[in-house]
């Protein structure tokens, strides 16, 4: 049988895991751009999430031929006066890890007390046609608190720093079990997997 699939336009294979899960009720099979050798880097020059997000989406599904979700997400804090956000992958330099991204976090906030420490990371998801034509989105955030050290393994990016405080962890700590029902991402994903469920009934989503 036939079954519909998307690309996710990311390398980021920690945000495919997790996407992939977040959108089991749709019936899809995901795929990224490591499936596709030819696919464009997209310059995201946008002023906002959602500008980046539809740019990842539209202008690579033209490129591809394809159904693609764009995703950009990023930490916003409140003290760096909502930096890094669009920024957040690249906050310490062109060369950044998720290590030095931590490590140049904890020095711009170093002094700043726990209580002002607050934070939410930001999430957007844009469905693209392959006509680049934008069929669903959504937004949605997750509010936190950038701990003064790191704790947990788990997740990627700011997640070793970033503590829900209702349950005193960090995202690091959390399995994707958890992550996949507090994050943005997760956050996110409940109007887009409606929206995309609703595509599919409607049959604005033919199997090619
Ligand atoms: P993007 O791939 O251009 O959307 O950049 C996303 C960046 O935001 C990542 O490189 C991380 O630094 C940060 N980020 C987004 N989502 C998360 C998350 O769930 N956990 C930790 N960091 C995240």
């Amino acid at each position: 049988m036939q079954q519909r699939t998307v690309v996710l336009g990311t390398h980021n294979q920690k945000k495919r895991l997790e996407m992939q899960r977040l959108l089991i009720p749709v019936g899809i099979q995901l795929l990224t751009l490591d499936d596709f050798p030819d696919a464009i880097e997209v310059v995201e020059d946008g002023d906002s999430f959602a500008a980046n997000a539809t740019l990842k989406a539209t202008q690579q599904a033209v490129h591809l031929k394809q159904w693609v979700i764009g995703e950009d997400s990023g930490l916003a804090v409140d003290a760096l006066q909502g930096a890094p956000g669009i920024y957040s992958a690249r906050f310490s330099g062109e060369e950044a890890t998720d290590e030095s991204n931590n490590a140049f976090l904890l020095e711009k906030l170093s002094g700043v007390p726990h209580q002002k420490r607050t934070a939410h990371y930001v999430c957007h998801m844009t469905l693209s046609d392959p006509a680049g034509q934008v069929l669903a989105d959504s937004e949605d955030r997750c509010n936190g608190v950038i701990l003064e050290q790191p704790r947990g393994t788990g997740g990627f990016g700011y997640d070793p720093l970033f503590e829900i405080p209702e349950y005193h962890r960090t995202f690091g700590e959390m399995g994707i079990t958890v992550k996949s029902a507090l994050s943005h991402r997760a956050r996110a994903s409940r109007k887009f997997v409606a929206d995309l469920i609703r595509l599919i009934r409607d049959d604005q989503w033919p199997i090619d």
